[in-house]
């Protein structure tokens, strides 16, 4: 228990995330610099967030596979106003809905790039970002080459 005496205002800390049991293996690959999808071992279907039966199939043995963390911009928003006081400096920043390269799953969080530059479709690659000594959060940022991916993603 460490006291605080300080008089720096708590408000300025930025939320943290929790991490359930459940999804401890995605935030524990992003400590390691490494983005792992929990992924059904009989249809291979990629679940995220995690979930204690593959939607699919309803089986329930699941792989935690590592993804090359790179994607493509599916949406985005550009946020103007602090969703909380300790925002407050970064506005107005770039939310983005990103396709992960061959699974499909899409991921969110915060965007990269100078805001004139954003568009629909555009190649990231997640960068990590070691915010405490627990939590890595992941983020994304433009990459110049869209990878080798012929075969986007599944999806219906
Ligand atoms: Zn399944």
């Amino acid at each position: 228990m460490s006291d605080s005496t300080s008089s720096e205002p708590v408000a300025a800390a930025k939320p943290l995330p929790v991490p359930s049991e459940l999804a401890r293996p995605f935030w524990q690959a992003l400590k390691h610099h490494e983005l792992r999808l929990q992924q059904c071992t009989a249809c291979h279907f990629y679940n995220h967030p995690p979930r204690i039966a593959c939607p699919r199939c309803h089986g329930h043995g699941f792989a935690w596979t590592r993804v090359r963390p790179q994607g493509s911009v599916y949406s985005y928003t550009v946020v103007h106003r602090p969703p909380v006081p300790a925002f407050k400096e970064d506005v107005p920043y770039a939310v983005a809905l990103v396709d992960v390269a061959d699974t499909n799953v899409r991921l969110l969080s915060n965007l990269l790039a100078p805001l004139g530059d954003l568009r629909i479709g555009m190649p990231v690659e997640i960068v990590f970002d070691d915010v405490t000594p627990d939590i890595s959060l992941f983020r994304f940022r433009p990459c110049d080459a869209a990878a080798p991916s012929a075969s986007t993603a599944g999806r219906p």
